[in-house]
């Protein structure tokens, strides 16, 4: 079974259109670039694995940074033409190609420095942190670096009228005929499943809270089978509440930050998200502007990720200052845990749902 499911995930990265699609995500691969050379004191003469490299872009940011030798794993054919990326760019003897999952591959040395882009829709989709984290607890040197080094999911209710206007109402009135019996089926293929589209800012009801803050040196893998968190949202304002946002932002931090400044600093200056207090929840973080953050927020520039979407069947009017409140599960799948189930609670106005739906 998992086996099967690996084949056609990493088939999958065997096209060339998803490595077009990643290299032309400027916001994705700057981050990555200034990130390695923001630490190149910790690079330079350095040990470094790429989990993952694909077409071995960040192997090469990490030579060019000054790195003693890269181990460049990826596991699916696009390494063959890594491999000769490497030999044009004279960087045979430095960048090692390892074409293999990082699970079964073997080298002689640990590493000082993991690099990977292991990120899917909602942060988690796809799983591949799963092959981090094991290529840090086999490969990585005590006290090594992790780039990135601390990852943060985030929610926030969202209005869309112009989605729903264009792709449900729309049946209202098709060239003068009364379509409106479509209606379900379009709101059935449109909403069942998570969708990843673009939206901004403007389609947010309230300020964002965070699901889950992930540090790459200590998560462990059985911490990503199931995640489940409360959530309590006041709205900003008055309009249709047409579903759920999802996005993420993973931080480059240095290996030596101290757990009590970077892991639980809000913006009120205390010191813990602590859930079981109604109002933190939407409390942000405390990012300091030496960090750099990849961000997929609707506030920021738009990436490949974009945002995921979950839709609500029914559109609900919401008044200013309305609670939203419940908790969602993102969880593996049983049948394959590279795909995530999302279970959705809300309650708003006295009413009571629940959606779930899976990212495949
Ligand atoms: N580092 C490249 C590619 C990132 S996409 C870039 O930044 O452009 C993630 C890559 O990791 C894919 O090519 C995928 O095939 C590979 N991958 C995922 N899990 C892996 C594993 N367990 N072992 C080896 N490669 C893996």
């Amino acid at each position: 079974r998992r086996e099967d499911a690996d084949r056609s995930y990493f088939q999958s990265y065997s096209h060339i259109g998803i490595h077009e699609q990643m290299i032309k995500d400027r916001v994705r691969t700057d981050a990555y670039r200034d990130a390695i050379m923001r630490h190149q004191n910790l690079i330079s003469d350095k040990v470094v694995m790429d989990v993952g490299c694909g077409t071995g872009i960040l192997s090469i940011f990490c030579a060019q940074a000054g790195a003693r030798r890269v181990y460049a794993v990826e596991a699916s054919e696009i390494a063959i033409q890594a491999e000769i990326v490497m030999r044009d760019n004279n960087l045979s003897d430095k960048v090692i190609i390892l074409h293999g999952r990082v699970e079964d591959i073997e080298i002689e040395e640990k590493v000082d420095v993991i690099i990977s882009e292991w990120m899917g829709y909602i942060l988690l989709y796809e799983s591949m942190l799963t092959s981090v984290i094991f290529a840090r607890d086999k490969w990585l040197k005590p006290g090594g670096l992790i780039l990135p080094s601390h990852a943060t999911i985030y929610m926030a209710p969202f209005t869309y009228d112009e989605m729903y206007e264009s792709t449900i109402n729309f049946w209202r009135n098709v060239y003068g005929i009364n379509m409106s019996a479509m209606i379900p089926h379009a709101k059935l293929c449109a909403f069942e499943e998570p969708a990843i589209e673009t939206i901004g800012g403007e389609n947010i009801l309230t300020w964002p809270s965070e699901i889950k803050y992930l540090d790459c040196f200590t998560v462990a893998a059985r911490d990503l089978e199931s995640i489940t968190t409360e959530y309590r949202f006041r709205s900003l304002v008055q309009a249709p509440l047409h579903g759920f946002a999802f996005w993420f932002d993973v931080e480059f931090n240095g290996p030596a930050v101290v757990p009590s400044e970077s892991h639980s600093q809000l913006a009120d200056g205390s010191s813990s998200f602590n859930l079981s207090n109604g109002s933190s929840h939407t409390k942000k973080r405390v990012k300091s502007d030496q960090v750099i953050v990849l961000s997929t927020s609707p506030e920021e520039a738009p990436t490949h990720w974009q945002q995921t979407l979950l839709y609500l069947y029914e559109p609900i009017e919401v008044k200013q200052d309305q609670i939203i409140e419940g908790s969602v599960t993102l969880a593996q799948c049983k049948e394959n845990s590279r795909f995530m189930n999302i279970q959705l609670q809300y309650r708003t106005g006295g009413q009571s749902f629940v959606k779930e739906s899976v990212l495949r």
